[in-house]
């Protein structure tokens, strides 16, 4: 079978314990760099290509300013990744605003910061005119409904909340046209986590037939079609991640059939990917504290559910590595739970490892998208550092791990102490 492999070895992460100690979430620049690189290169036949990173998958920082040195934007969706975004430079039309049932005061902010706006409903034109104003360029997301089948994470594009239905989109872009924009563009988002490759070109030929649609139905010019997020990552060993070059080659080809004899060219093409830019390129660092041999075999960690979310929420896989035994016969049956009181608090349920000692160090793969940025304090936890493997193998450590002193912020002692219920 396939292996995962981790990009440290027992000694170098021995090292780092000994300044960081468990748990904590440590992403690999260079890794992650390289990946970015194939995706631009993928879509490089596209003049006006552009990658806005999924800011909530990691919203970090630092790994922001990584991302944004690689040429991509952030597409955002909350008054703080909008914050997050302006504080790395990121602004005007770096910004994608993707967000929905959407604050007054965030279209405000996304004005402000000069972002693409992609409205997410067609009463937003109104609430957005009344509040912000419309601008120049405007985006609308667009759900297919019966007309597209999604996947099993987004479910059935009917069933979601998001989009402007097909006739909507027309009757918006009308309305929007008649309220002073000029310049126009299409979103949709139909899968998350989707790894068939064939499924992105489709989307993107949806996309290029409404945009036909509406050039001759309304005569509305549509420059940039944004293909959104939803490329999976091989989160099981066995799993083949999505083949970028056919999805930017079959775009292409789909490109000079329906846009260039169509008088669209040239149209950008935009995406908005969180997972797969950095999903892989994540681990959680932890240590087994305790066993326990009952009707089943535990291996309980000092990570719980609270710095990854994901197998306890969906029920998803993520592999684990049991340092130092990467090579040795999984020939051992166990649970491999957090702390919480919470039964649904297991990474891994029935999981084939190597015999697992307690002082053993396991590493969660795959925790580089929708992992710290998941977490929660729940039962009084508090969430982990966050660590950066620079390309040079030096550690950054690029957030600090929360203490007791921030769990308890939020509370007013002084106020408590004189409260006489
Ligand atoms: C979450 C999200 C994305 C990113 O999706 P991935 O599956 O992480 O690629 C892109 N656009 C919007 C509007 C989103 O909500």
């Amino acid at each position: 079978m396939a292996q995962k492999r981790i990009p440290f070895s027992a000694e170098q992460l021995n090292e780092i314990i000994k300044t960081y100690p468990t748990p904590f979430h440590i992403y690999d620049e260079q890794a992650m760099r390289e990946n970015a690189r194939r995706l631009k290169k993928a879509f490089s036949w596209n003049e006006g290509f552009k990658e806005y990173f999924a800011v909530k998958a990691t919203p970090n920082p630092f790994i922001m300013k990584i991302l944004h040195q690689e040429g991509f934007g952030s597409d955002c969706s909350s008054m703080a990744e909008l914050l997050l975004s302006e504080k790395c430079g990121i602004i005007g039309d770096e910004i994608m605003f993707s967000s929905n049932d959407t604050p007054a005061a965030e279209f405000v902010k996304a004005r402000e910061l000069g972002a693409t706006i992609n409205l997410d409903d067609i009463s937003h034109i109104d609430f957005l005119e009344k509040h912000a104003g419309i601008p120049e360029l405007i985006s609308f997301r667009y759900n297919p409904g019966k007309l597209r089948e999604g996947n099993f994470i987004i479910g059935n594009p009917e069933e979601s909340k998001y989009g402007f239905t097909r006739d909507q989109i027309f009757e918006g872009f009308k309305a929007v046209r008649e309220k002073g924009a000029r310049r126009f563009g299409l979103h949709t988002f139909v899968a998350s986590n989707e790894l068939n490759s064939q499924f992105f070109a489709d989307t993107a030929s949806m996309l290029f037939d409404l945009a036909i649609d509406l050039k001759n139905e309304i005569g509305i010019q549509i420059e940039s079609v944004n293909l959104s997020g939803g490329i999976g990552i091989p989160y099981r060993p066995e799993e083949k991640p999505v083949d970028l070059e056919y999805v930017g080659k079959s775009v292409q080809k789909l490109y000079e059939e329906k846009i260039m004899p169509n008088q669209l060219h040239p149209l950008k093409i935009f995406s908005e990917y969180g997972r797969m830019v950095t999903g892989p390129y994540g681990y959680l660092v932890s240590r087994v504290l305790h066993k326990k041999d009952i009707y089943r075999q535990y291996v309980g960690l000092d990570a719980c559910m609270a710095n990854l979310m994901r197998p306890g929420l969906y029920g998803a896989y993520h592999h684990i590595t049991v340092v130092g035994k990467e090579d040795a016969p999984a020939d051992h049956v166990y649970d491999v739970t957090g702390s919480l009181c919470e039964n649904n608090d297991k990474f891994a349920v029935n999981r084939s490892l190597p015999k697992v000692d307690i002082g053993d160090l396991v590493v969660i793969h795959d925790t580089g998208a929708h992992g710290h940025a998941m977490g929660f304090n729940y039962n009084g936890k508090l969430r982990s550092a966050e660590l950066l493997l620079r390309p040079n193998r030096d550690i950054l450590e690029i957030r600090r791990k929360e203490t007791m002193a921030d769990y308890f912020a939020t509370l007013d002692f002084e106020r408590f102490n004189r409260f006489q219920p």
